[in-house]
């Protein structure tokens, strides 16, 4: 059986904790490799070499470090092919959405690519007699990012992408469900050029996580994960004295006006809710149709889209959807398909008798579609995060907008309207951090920031964009005076502007 390894200050170091994870392969349900889990002398040995590593790597130009993130791209543009094949066979997302996984990384890579740009401070000539005040930011030192299973070539980008332009070293604790595609990331930022130790993984459980959350030299801490585990991690990080942003669940809610492009409608929401088998923060797993004829038209279309949908093993070119990362995680999702009939919702899809010849023991559910599906609803509470959508029905924009609005996540939420009034009132009122108006899923571009509000994110940086840029540093400011003549006398007074 394979063995996966730590990577730490530029090589391949095996675990000695003597604690494994298994790495499924969710289309077979076989095991294929271990994972180590580290101990805390281990994750001590990656934070030591990264702190050696940081302090060169701080002293090489904005442009320098920009050349190393332009090199790491093109090697990942090099090896995508493979990159997503293996995230594929850990994950079970079909390739195309696997190649979208690292696109949307190197999204934040192309944004590192203009540090140089982004780095410059502020200047202000003559603030006073012969004064000059300028900021600069300054990197942290060494920094850590913990990361979930649905995203692991993006989410990894998203932290280390900008993190290492602005000049910290990283240690990253990838998901221990499918952590190959991170070690590989590693070792192509070390043959772009990165010295050794500047990016290191450390594969691990609660403990690595915990070793991490206390280990003084360890300035910050970015996480993405469920919210619970996010909720810990931020109080326990800042607790010990770092700066910690902790990205946590999600449930979205799509919200469709009677004016809206029904055709165009049901082909996003099946997309943005049963894509990559709902294993998405950004899926759309609730949608809110405005008035029962529009909830009546909606209804019926989707459950034609479904019967059209293919689960198939995720390197069938055809399948719009794979299996689900473990058999825990399909047995979670199904029993939320249960509760949700105990408490009174109409299911009128039910996926959980789905299976796939040839492929029996691979972790696959079929969509499901509820309606009737009411706000006091643990299973509308709760994140599923399955291929489960639930029809919300409302009598008005009013009580649409008051649905994501109240509920306690707060990731997304989208419109589909041709209603242009009406999707800006949408946009300015509903309280989520990321809005999309006829986008299903409105993950931001890599120059804007992604963050969701309320359970959704603790801390109060997103990821990615100028934000992560302001994570990753410190501002300095410089007060400079260069004064001709005599000597002044002595001051004990504040400085002001006169
Ligand atoms: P998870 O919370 O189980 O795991 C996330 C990370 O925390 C992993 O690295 C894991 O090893 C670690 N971890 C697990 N248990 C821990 C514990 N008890 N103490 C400390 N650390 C622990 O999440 P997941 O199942 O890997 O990912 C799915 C979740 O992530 C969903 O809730 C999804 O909505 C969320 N997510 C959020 C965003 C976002 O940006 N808001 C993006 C992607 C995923």
């Amino acid at each position: 059986m394979r063995t996966i390894s730590h990577f730490i200050a530029g090589a391949a170091v095996e675990g000695a904790s003597g604690r494994f994870g298994d790495v499924f392969n969710p289309n077979t349900g076989e095991v294929q490799a271990r994972v180590p889990f580290a101990t805390d002398v281990e994750l001590d040995v990656a934070v030591q070499a990264a702190a050696r590593a940081q302090v060169e790597w701080a002293a090489t130009n904005p442009q320098r470090r920009a050349r190393v993130m332009f090199e790491f791209k093109r090697l990942i543009e090099r090896d995508m092919n493979v990159l997503a094949e293996i995230l594929s066979s850990e994950h079970g997302k079909v390739i195309a959405d696997s190649k979208g996984d690292v696109q949307r990384g190197l999204e934040v890579i192309e944004f590192a690519c203009g540090i140089p740009h982004v780095l410059k401070g502020e200047y202000t000539e003559g603030a006073g007699p012969g004064i000059d005040v300028y900021s600069m930011r300054q990197p942290l030192g060494v920094v850590a990012g913990i990361t979930p299973f649905n995203f692991p070539a993006m989410i990894p980008m998203w932290m280390f992408g900008i993190a290492i332009a602005v000049g910290n070293s990283f240690i990253l604790k990838p998901s221990e469900k499918d952590p190959t595609v991170p070690v590989k990331l590693a070792e192509l930022m070390m043959e772009a050029g990165a010295p050794a130790g500047v990016l290191n993984v450390v594969h691990g459980d609660k403990n690595a996580v915990d070793a991490i959350l206390t280990h003084p030299l360890i300035r910050a801490v970015s996480f993405v994960g469920s919210s619970d585990i996010a909720h810990y991690v931020y109080q326990t990080g800042t607790a010990n004295g770092k700066r910690v942003q902790a990205m946590g669940g999600a449930k979205n809610h799509g919200i469709v006006l009677p004016d809206a492009d029904m055709d165009q409608v049901v082909k996003d929401l099946s997309g943005a809710a049963f894509g990559s088998a709902g294993e998405r923060c950004m899926a759309l797993p609730v949608v809110v149709p405005v008035g029962q004829k529009t909830a009546d038209d909606l209804r019926e279309r989707v459950v034609a889209e479904i019967a059209s949908l293919k689960v198939g093993i995720s390197t069938d070119p055809d399948a719009h959807y794979g299996p689900v990362v473990s058999s825990q995680h399909r047995a979670k999702i199904a029993d939320y398909i249960r509760i949700g009939q105990e408490e009174g919702a109409e299911l009128v899809v039910d996926g959980r008798d789905f299976s796939l010849q040839g492929y029996e023991k691979g972790f696959f559910i079929g969509p499901s579609l509820f309606d009737g599906v009411k706000k006091d609803m643990k299973t509308y509470q709760e994140e599923i995060f399955g291929p489960v959508l639930q029809i919300v029905r409302a009598e008005s924009f009013e009580e649409a907008l008051a649905l994501p609005s109240a509920h306690q996540y707060g990731n997304g939420a989208a419109i589909f309207t041709r209603n242009g009034r009406a999707a800006r009132e949408f946009a300015a009122r509903v309280n989520v951090g990321m809005v999309g108006i006829n986008v299903p899923i409105p993950v931001p571009v890599a120059y804007h920031t992604f963050g969701g509000w309320k359970r959704s994110a603790f801390g109060d940086t997103n990821q990615h964009g100028v934000e992560g840029v302001k994570f990753y540093t410190k501002v300095k400011t410089v007060t400079a005076r260069w004064p001709e003549g005599e000597v002044g006398d002595s001051s004990f007074v504040i400085p002001t502007m006169k």
